[in-house]
């Protein structure tokens, strides 16, 4: 699985927007200056599908965690919520409320690579 740094998750969304011009007159631009406003990225998601906000740190997510309906982008959020034993427990087969999954199959800038 290719990791994802924070850097390259702006990347893409950047990336992303430039495709569609309507979002680009709005939310164009440099997107690391928006960390840590909630706002601009709840308006954002509401817009784009290839992407999710982690419940815990409020960063941008394209890749992550979803366990009993929440959003965690990465160990560490989840490890906010959940011990080692509450995710093993959780995380059996016959649970398909957690799991590892990506928003960012479905956008355009990542299917014309
Ligand atoms: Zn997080």
């Amino acid at each position: 699985m290719k990791e994802l740094t924070n850097k390259d998750v702006y990347d893409f969304l950047e990336e992303e927007i430039a495709c569609h011009p309507k979002l680009s007159d709005k939310f164009g631009g440099n997107l690391k200056e928006h960390e840590g406003d909630d706002e601009f990225w709840e308006e954002l998601s509401e817009n784009l599908d290839c992407f999710t906000i982690c419940d815990i740190c409020g960063k941008p997510m394209i890749e992550g965690y979803i366990m009993n309906g929440s959003h965690y982008c990465s160990d560490a959020c989840l490890h906010e919520d959940f011990s080692d034993e509450q995710i093993a427990e959780l995380c059996t087969e016959d649970n398909d409320e957690c799991y590892y999954t990506n928003w960012y199959e479905d956008s355009i800038s990542y299917n014309k690579h």
